[in-house]
């Protein structure tokens, strides 16, 4: 505006602009405030909120205090005891460090500290008021910290508006205090709401304290993790994949102590879900991630939310494998009726070592050891087709020459409570063209033929595709399909990965390709809609995927195409080497897109549910 000079802003202005960013609601406060409580040692945390925090926000600490000639600094701006040179700005250790939070907080609101240190015979407080702080004065208190927010945002209407309801408000501090709490199992939080209890967290086992992410049916379908190579550790829990929801609202993701979000790792742990849980489905976990500061950059974000990895590749690696690690090692069939409590048995078998040894072996072992010739689908039998076009022809399988042509490592052999895997022991019946219903050692399993049949083609075309290009037949005329532009750029990017499996396309005019050469296994399909169906699917869903996550989706599709489907009759020799080859692949509880390919029922469930027993 004409008239006005350049001048220097007042620091208690800038504390204003600043705390707009990351005090945006009483629940940043409560943030900023417990985390200064952690870092100052306490064994105990008390939240006290009036009014979804407008009214006041009081936090109660046991932690090691301020000195009262501290106090004046401690809501100076740029002011922390966390950061002695420059260079501990990459390897921090505690959750704050810009000594920027209790300046901010004061410059918006009516604040007061009460603390005292161990050595001192008294407590001191001190108050400021938007900006105005007073001296440090006597008072009465004990060993520890109070800080009391009241009037919150009184100078600044524009971001007052902005405050929600009570009840909305509260819900944000309540999330925060549980993120805060979880990796901190040895502070007992609690907190209240206008005097009432809202939140109780005893101090207790680092798993019992994660556990209070989730809602309490969630405790028997865990899986803890704890593995680690030299520097990084990976700690926490996943949740069954039966246990990933639509949304990400069960997922924590920590890193030193730090509630973030890390693209990355979400990545990673999706990859080792995949095929488990259905596509867009989040799994339940709270992993505790720890690694060397100054690995990693936390000065990135003002809230410090989002950090930055020195090798995050090397992070991704370690998660996906840890996680998946755990998985492979379990039980996770779903069973047929929901099991409270008393009826599992937790933790389920270690099989750590062995595991971790199969999983690092896991391209090159797995592969030669899967039967190649039981691979290859044989023609179905005229007249048992369904005729459900040309693409859902019937395909069966070849009963493998020697049922079981002892593929398994030794290390695979599982301990009792892994039954799923174990074979049938009586002749398995097929009903409605369907199911398989079969015998296990402990009851009884239900199957469905066209998911578990999928799961097995998946498993093992995997297994193939990584010894080498899976065999193709080449056609005399090829087979015409017309693209549109996206398509053909889309095809020039798939190009090398199509043809590690077996699928030779060519340009063939302006707007068509001819396809060349189509899988062998495949020959039942058409390949001409096969190629449209997967370019088709490709344009809207492909294309921003790369490398072993579009492999993976194409050998879905190949799976899905190839296996029997249901309604389709199967006879007692080719329903037996079905179930035969469901011990040769891993993971045969899920089919690729994530449903179940088997329930379980135990003689416990049955006697349950015939109510002989007490339960
Ligand atoms: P930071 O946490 O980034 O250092 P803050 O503004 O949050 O900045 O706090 C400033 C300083 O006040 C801290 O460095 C710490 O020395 C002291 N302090 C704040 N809260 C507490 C507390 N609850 N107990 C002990 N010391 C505290
Ligand atoms: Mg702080």
């Amino acid at each position: 505006m004409p008239g006005n000079r350049i001048h220097q802003l007042s620091a208690s202005l800038v504390n204003r602009i600043a705390a707009g960013e990351v005090i945006e609601r009483p629940a940043a406060v409560v943030k900023e405030l417990v985390e200064n409580a952690i870092d100052a040692g306490a064994s105990s945390i008390l939240v006290e909120v009036e009014d979804g925090g407008r009214e006041l926000i009081r936090i109660v600490d046991d932690g090691g205090g301020i000195a009262p000639e501290d106090l004046p600094l401690a809501f100076a701006s740029h002011a922390t005891s966390k950061l002695a040179g420059d260079d501990d700005l990459f390897r921090i250790a505690t959750m704050g460090f810009r000594g920027e939070a209790l300046a901010s907080i004061g410059a918006v609101s009516h604040a007061r500290i009460l603390s005292r240190t161990s050595d001192a015979d008294a407590a001191y407080e001190i108050f400021n008021r938007g900006g105005a702080i007073s001296d440090a004065q006597a008072a009465a208190g004990n060993v520890g910290t109070t800080v009391e927010v009241r009037n919150l945002f009184f100078n600044t209407p524009a971001r007052r508006k902005f405050i929600k309801g009570a009840a909305t408000e509260f819900g944000h501090i309540s999330e925060m205090l549980l993120r805060l709490a979880l990796p901190y199992p040895h502070v007992a939080f609690r907190l209240s709401h206008n005097g009432r209890k809202a939140l109780d967290l005893p101090a207790t086992s680092a798993e019992e304290r994660l556990l209070a992410a989730w809602p309490d049916d969630f405790r028997e379908l865990r899986l803890p993790i704890d593995y680690r190579d030299a520097e990084i550790r990976l700690r926490g829990l996943v949740g069954l994949p039966e246990l990933a929801r639509p949304t990400g609202k069960y997922q924590f993701l920590y890193l030193n102590g730090r509630h973030i979000r890390d693209k990355f790792i979400q990545h990673a742990l999706r990859e080792a879900f995949r095929g488990l849980t259905e596509p867009g489905r989040y799994p339940a976990a709270v992993l505790l991630l720890e690694l060397p500061a100054q690995d990693v950059d936390v000065n990135v974000h003002p809230t410090k939310i989002e950090v930055r990895f020195r090798d995050s590749g090397r992070i991704h690696g370690l998660v996906m494998a840890g996680i998946r690690e755990r998985l492979l090692g379990s039980d996770l069939t779903p069973t047929a009726i929901p099991i409270r409590s008393d009826a599992v048995e937790a933790p389920r078998v270690e099989m750590r070592e062995k595991l971790a040894e199969f999983f690092r072996q896991m391209p090159s072992e797995y592969a030669a050891t899967v039967s190649a010739p039981a691979l290859s689908p044989s023609p179905g039998t005229p007249g048992e087709g369904r005729g459900e076009g040309d693409f859902e022809r019937r395909s069966t399988f070849e009963i493998p020459n020697h049922p079981h042509p002892n593929p398994l490592p030794e290390y695979r052999a599982r301990g009792p409570e892994l039954t799923p895997l174990a074979l049938p022991s009586a002749p398995a019946i097929q009903l409605h063209n369907s199911y398989l219903v079969a015998q296990s050692d402990d009851g009884l399993v239900i199957i469905d033929q066209h998911a578990l049949h999928e799961r097995i083609m998946y498993e093992e075309l995997l297994a193939r595709v990584t010894r080498g290009p899976l065999e193709s037949q080449r056609f005399l005329i090829p087979h015409v399909v017309s693209v549109s532009s996206r398509q053909l750029a889309l095809l020039d990017q798939i190009r090398p990965l199509l043809e590690r499996l077996g699928i030779e396309v060519t340009p063939f005019g302006p707007d068509s390709v001819g396809v060349q050469a189509f899988p062998s296994f495949l020959e039942k399909l058409d390949a001409g809609t096969f190629v449209r169906e997967l370019l088709e699917r490709g344009e809207q869903e492909l294309l921003d995927m790369h490398g072993e996550e579009l492999l993976h989706e194409i050998l879905d599709m190949m799976a899905c195409k190839a296996a029997v489907k249901a309604g389709d009759p199967l006879t007692p020799a080719e329903i037996e080497a079905l179930l035969a080859r469901r011990a040769l692949v891993e993971r045969s509880s899920n089919c690729p897109h994530g449903r179940p390919t088997t329930l379980r029922l135990s003689l416990r469930d049955l006697e349950k549910q015939f109510k002989r027993t007490g339960f």
